[in-house]
């Protein structure tokens, strides 16, 4: 069925190639979804790690704070000599890394107690906000306050925690505050796997910046209310998205999480660019291949069809060239036999009328002798033109029956419009005014005989062409140049027609 549809190759490689192509693009697609699922992933476990780290260092340096309140209630304390009761106030958890000093400040801001120095450093803050907020409103419990440098150690910026001390009428007695330095998140936050283009925060609940990575000072206490990430930070406990950061306009996916019971926030992000690197790299290669692959599918249906269209036309012309006659270009003798058959078969069939024309051309033999072998081809030719103009209707068939004679099949056709047709052949052929002098009229012409089934009985197509045979014979008989029908009327009384004396 293919070798009989040439464009079906084209067709059949064009939904190959589609297919290939859309399982390539499918694959893909997984591949896109598998990346960012793994990015998923790994954000979420940085940040759940993170998540665990701060909130039990919170907690213990909590618990530190609620120590000191416990062991400030406790009568007698107050009244131990310096180095024991820095010793029973303050546990050793003040002195780990990057936690500052624990200090106890009383309702106007002095310091009271200061882990690291006794007597404690002679300064007031009343002014920070980790005092005013718990000076102000009696529950807030655990307060973290917003960065600033410390006054009275290491200029490293620090967070604080802080707790309120109540007197036991319940008035204001003051606060127990921790510092914390910052460097201490810089560190844990350095510690995780993110890529080149990750980053991580940390900032507490109204939007101050405590800690990012990538680093930069000038963002830490910045404050992000009304960004669009710190929006969507805001409406669940925990979440992901995809997201562009206001500091550094780099688009991210995002997992972030409220730290369990302290105002804080943590998200931690990796870029787009970085989740789809591998993938990008992969669609290319695949692209490409599979680009190349299609190409070659379709062009390779190309070739072949175009293959099969040349063997087509080639077949096409040998079964024209197998039908026709290489001179005069009508059917050759073989085909009008099998059309006189299968016409016969039909007029037989239907009882229509089918008459037959045999046409030979008047003293050729002199014509060749007189003017040579080839102007009596191109003779042929002209008559055979001639035939063929003459012959239009659709099912009526012309021929070359063989050297110089001819032959006309005129189905659903009489003997008066057989005899129409053949004399307006004769006519016209004597019209072309071909000369031959050997001829009586001076110019080429031709005799037709003709049969035709109407009223005749013929046992066979064959018969047919015999009769019309015996008529072209008594046309040459009766002088050329002339059509006569079979049956024809005795030779005497035809001479006496066609005006010849009888012989
Ligand atoms: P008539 O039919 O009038 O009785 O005389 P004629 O000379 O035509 O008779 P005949 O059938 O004996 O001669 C036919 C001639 O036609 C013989 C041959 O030289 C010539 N002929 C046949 N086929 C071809 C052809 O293909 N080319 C040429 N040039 N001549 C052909
Ligand atoms: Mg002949
Ligand atoms: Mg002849």
């Amino acid at each position: 069925m293919v070798t009989r549809r040439p464009n079906l190759v084209i067709v059949i490689s064009i939904v190959l190639a589609s297919a290939i192509l859309a399982i390539a693009i499918w694959l893909l697609a997984q591949m896109h979804e598998d990346a960012l699922r793994r990015a998923q992933d790994s954000v979420s476990n940085v940040s759940l790690l993170v998540e665990r780290d701060v909130s039990r260092n919170l907690e213990i340096y909590d618990l530190s704070l609620r120590a000191v309140i416990e062991g400030l209630k406790q009568p007698g304390v107050l009244n131990l000599p310096p180095k024991i009761r820095q010793m029973v106030l303050f546990d050793g958890s003040s002195s780990a890394k990057d936690l500052g000093s624990i200090l106890v400040i009383d309702a106007t801001g002095n310091i009271v107690f200061d882990s690291q120095a006794s007597p404690p450093r002679r300064v007031n803050l009343a002014d920070r906000d980790y005092f005013q907020v718990q000076r102000d409103s009696p529950n807030v419990g655990l307060y973290i306050s917003h960065p600033f440098t410390p006054k009275v150690s290491s200029s490293n910026v620090s967070i604080a925690l802080s707790r309120r001390i109540s007197q036991p009428d319940g008035s204001f007695g003051g606060v127990v505050v921790g510092t914390m330095r910052l460097t201490y998140f810089q560190r844990l936050f350095a510690g995780m796997n993110l890529g080149a283009g990750g980053s991580m925060a940390l900032m507490l609940t109204d939007g101050t910046m405590l800690m990012r990575r990538p680093y930069d000072p000038k963002i830490i206490g910045r404050s992000l209310t009304g960004t669009s990430n710190y929006l969507r930070f805001l409406q669940q406990p925990s979440g992901n998205f995809f997201g562009t950061a206001a500091i550094d306009g780099v688009e991210r996916w995002y997992a972030f999480r409220h730290i369990d019971m302290y105002p804080l926030i943590l998200d931690v992000a990796l870029s787009s660019r970085d989740i789809y690197m591998e993938w990008r790299r992969r669609a290319w290669i695949i692209g490409t291949l599979i680009a190349a692959l299609d190409i070659t599918i379709i062009a390779l249906a190309v070739l072949f069809s175009q293959q099969l269209r040349q063997r087509r036309a080639a077949e096409e012309e040998l079964r024209v060239l197998a039908r026709t006659d290489g001179l005069t270009g009508l059917n050759n003798r073989r085909t009008f036999e099998e059309h006189a058959e299968e016409e016969w078969h039909r007029a037989q069939r239907n009882a229509w009328p089918l008459s037959m024309l045999l046409i030979d051309v008047d003293s050729f033999k002199g014509f060749n002798d007189l003017y040579g072998h080839s102007a009596g081809d191109d003779a042929l030719v002209d008559v055979a033109r001639c035939i063929g103009q003459s012959v239009r209707r659709p099912g009526d068939t012309a021929a070359r029956y063989g050297g110089e004679e001819f032959a006309v099949l005129l189905p659903d056709t009489d003997e008066a419009g057989a005899t129409r047709i053949a004399e307006q052949i004769r006519s016209a052929i004597q019209a072309l005014g071909l000369h031959h002098v050997a001829n009586s009229h001076h110019v080429l012409t031709v005799s037709i005989g003709i049969a035709c089934t109407k009223g005749q009985t013929f046992a066979t197509s064959r018969a047919l062409v015999n009769a019309a045979d015996e008529a072209l014979y008594e046309a040459k008989d009766a002088g050329r140049n002339c059509v006569l029908c079979y049956p024809v009327a005795a030779r005497a009384e035809r001479r006496s027609v066609v005006g010849l004396p009888a012989r």
